[in-house]
């Protein structure tokens, strides 16, 4: 994978449209609702800008992407996920994303990129319960293997009490619901998994 692929782009895009009310009530529960619809946004631009992304090697491509999330989605997950995807797009790629060890060394990067953008670690119940352990999981893993860490890690995210973000007001309160931003990281994780799965398969 050199390029970003355009069913891969259309396949995140759908995931986001078929889960949308999901996101919204599970931000509804510990956030403004709004999560939902921040993420279909930011979905609508990367398939508006399809055609101009999937010309770029995927180091610009990501690097892009990152930019368009940054700048069309209001709210704490726009400038997070741009973040993320801007740090993995600074990385060079030596012989393009081919296997799992080589998409952990650009997670890592973007992972580094959340913490230190949202002042966060794991355990404080956001996206980072689930990017951290998938980037650790892609350290020769399989993508059964990956897929099942990130709907697990995204499972442990019930039970935690939230320390950043929004959901943090709520305290105790914030416990006994999944993290949106979680479960959004979640979603695009397995449909990536899924995409290479399908692509290994042709
Ligand atoms: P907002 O919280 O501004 O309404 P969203 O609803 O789109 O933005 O996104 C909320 C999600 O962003 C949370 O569920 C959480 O996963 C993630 N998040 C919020 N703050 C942080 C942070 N400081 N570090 C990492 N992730 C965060
Ligand atoms: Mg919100």
């Amino acid at each position: 994978m050199n390029n970003l692929p355009s069913k891969l782009i259309d396949k995140l895009h759908s995931t986001i449209i078929l889960h949308l009310d999901e996101l919204t009530t599970l931000d509804q529960a510990i956030g403004d609702g709004d999560h939902g619809i921040n993420m279909r946004r930011g979905l609508d631009k990367i398939l508006e800008s399809k055609t101009e992304l999937v010309k770029l090697p995927l180091n610009e491509a990501l690097h892009k992407t990152g930019m368009i999330l940054v700048m069309n989605i209001g709210g704490a997950s726009g400038p997070l996920y741009g973040s993320l995807l801007m740090a993995m797009g600074k990385k060079t790629l030596k012989t393009g994303v081919n296997n799992t060890n080589e998409l952990a060394d650009l997670l890592e990067a973007g992972v580094e990129a959340v913490k230190s953008r949202g002042k966060s670690s794991t355990g404080c119940k956001t996206m980072l319960d689930v990017l951290v352990p998938v980037q650790k999981a892609l350290k020769g893993g399989t993508l059964a293997k990956i897929k099942q860490t990130a709907k697990e890690s995204l499972q442990q995210t019930k039970d935690m009490i939230a320390t950043k973000g929004r959901a943090s007001y709520l305290k105790e309160r914030s416990k006994g619901h999944l993290d949106p931003g979680a479960y959004s990281s979640f979603l695009m994780i397995e449909t990536i998994c899924d995409f290479m799965e399908e692509e290994h398969e042709r």
